[in-house]
């Protein structure tokens, strides 16, 4: 199976950033969002009540306190959002249904650490159906949802977690779902690699009867391939980040979608004859680029890869320096994933009232840093929103200070996520009941023929019918009728 290799300047698993490092890994929306999503904020406020979770008695209504969330009252009104949330993810819905009577899952004891949010509920919730016990914690301290962490807890899952957590918390709930006596989970379902981190630190006697690992984020994936080529991954893990159908949900098809939630919610800008100039013409810059054509904005791209530029040359864009299109421009967007694409000269020669934002996975991709000077005065016009006013009195609208927009200032697809959840619940089924020595101590992506069956779960929703292949078709093109249907280095 096709592993993929990252480069030798890696930091070593081990080499963990401290405390203080943890907590802005932790902490930063940046860092943990940009490698998964959480869809909405809470609509339950955290300061709503001084009391610690930790400090408080709940219990449910059949009488269990395995668990700490803010409010186990808001359970109803979490159990709402789920609803909401499992009609956009039919997918998940189907597994159950599929795997009515025989439980892939049985046996199975899941610790798992990701956004707690109405979305991971129904996957959780799937996972209990299919026969696993779940343990779960956040990844991020400010994505719970309270009122569905609370909807969890009621239904009997042993939930830790809260929007607003502290640092101590932040560990303490993952230690409170792995340390539990007379339970030893068996596979751990992370997004960001810190719960595994957890595991391998403090319980290595745990950590070795591990079943599988399903990492979901880029930072934990990193780290499991550091893990790994250190020799000291004993167990097998499966990196569900670079599914081809996560990929392109998340990067193409999220962006084309969230880019102009993000924009209209900030700015309420109009787009029809404005010109806006695209740094990056990859996955997410052809979402963007494609939404933004549709409303009839005039696009330019920037590019750095003659294949890319060609292709924005065939969609119909002009390919352009940064610096013969400055002067002109309503909107700056960064998609590029590199850093200093948006200098502070570039940002001096904008015209008033130029709007710049990033949607790449780094805030250093505009120079956001060079506006922090004397001369220049920043002035918070709305959340999220800041206006950076030069001597002359030109502005220039500066979005989620150069943060990912969309998921600074948008909510992400609950479809989009469904890819997610799928892949990886598929993931674990995998994982746990592959027989013994197909996978080794190593870290894998899913089978292609599970990514295309991720895919044909969520055909459903839109009536589309697949075409069966004749058995001579299959014979021709030698390939089997059930797939998989493209060979792993077919670029989609
Ligand atoms: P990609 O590699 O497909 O595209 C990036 C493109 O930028 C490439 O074509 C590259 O040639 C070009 N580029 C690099 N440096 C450049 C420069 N200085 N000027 C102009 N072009 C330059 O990657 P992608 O999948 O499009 O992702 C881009 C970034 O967006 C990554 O950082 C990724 O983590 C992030 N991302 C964001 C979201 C989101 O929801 N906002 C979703 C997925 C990924």
């Amino acid at each position: 199976m096709r592993q993929i290799q990252f480069a030798d300047d890696m930091q070593e698993f081990t080499k963990f950033p401290t405390k203080t490092g943890r907590r802005s890994l932790s902490r930063s929306i940046s860092q943990s969002s940009t490698d998964s999503y959480s869809s909405a904020a809470s609509y339950t406020d955290s300061s709503d009540d001084e009391v610690s979770p930790r400090e408080k008695q709940q219990t449910n209504s059949k009488g269990s306190s395995n668990f700490c969330v803010k409010n186990i009252k808001q359970a109803e009104f979490g159990r709402r959002e789920i609803e909401i949330a499992e009609q956009d993810m039919s997918a998940l819905i189907s597994l159950r249904k599929r795997a009515q009577g025989e439980k892939p899952l049985a046996g199975a004891k899941i610790v798992g650490c990701t956004h707690i949010t109405a979305q991971t509920a129904v996957l959780i919730e799937t996972l209990c159906a299919l026969g696993a016990q779940c343990r779960w914690s956040a990844c991020n301290i400010y994505s719970t949802q309270n009122e569905v962490a609370a909807a969890l807890a009621e239904a009997g899952v042993a939930v830790f977690a809260w929007k607003g957590e502290s640092e101590d918390d932040f560990w303490w709930c993952i230690d409170r779902c792995v340390n539990m006596d007379g339970w030893q989970a068996n596979m751990i379902l992370d997004d960001g690699g810190d719960l595994t981190h957890w595991v391998y630190k403090k319980y290595p006697n745990v950590f070795k009867k591990i079943r599988g690992i399903v990492e979901e984020s880029v930072t934990g994936v990193h780290r499991l391939y550091q893990l790994s080529k250190a020799g000291k991954l004993c167990v097998p893990a499966m990196n569900v980040n670079d599914s081809v159908t996560k990929q392109k949900f998340d990067n193409l098809y999220c962006c084309r979608e969230s880019i102009l939630d993000g924009l209209k919610r900030t700015t309420d800008v109009m787009f029809g004859g404005k010109q806006v100039v695209v740094c990056g013409y990859g996955e997410v810059g052809k979402g963007c680029c494609a939404a933004l054509k549709a409303l009839g904005a005039i696009v330019y791209i920037t590019e750095i890869d003659p294949i890319c530029a060609l292709q924005a040359c065939m969609d119909g864009f002009r390919v352009v320096k940064l610096n013969e299109v400055i002067r002109q421009v309503d909107v700056v967007i960064t998609c590029t994933g590199n850093k200093n694409v948006v200098t502070r000269e570039h940002l001096d020669r904008m015209k008033n009232s130029c709007i710049v934002c990033n949607m790449g996975h780094s805030n250093t991709e505009i120079d956001v840093t060079s506006l922090r000077t004397p001369e220049l005065t920043w002035e918070r016009v709305r959340s999220q929103v800041d206006h950076v006013i030069w001597p002359d009195g030109k502005r220039v609208v500066l979005l989620a200070e150069g943060r990912l927009l969309n998921l600074s200032c948008s909510t992400v697809p609950t479809f989009v996520l469904s890819i997610t959840a799928t892949t990886q619940a598929l993931a674990l089924i995998e994982l746990y009941n592959a027989p013994e020595g197909r996978y080794k101590q190593d870290v894998y992506l899913l089978p292609k023929k599970m990514d295309e069956y991720v895919a044909s779960l969520h055909l459903p929703s839109f009536d589309a019918h697949l075409t069966e292949l004749t058995d001579d078709q299959a014979k021709y093109l030698g390939l089997n009728k059930n797939g998989p249907f493209k060979p792993n280095y077919y670029r989609y």
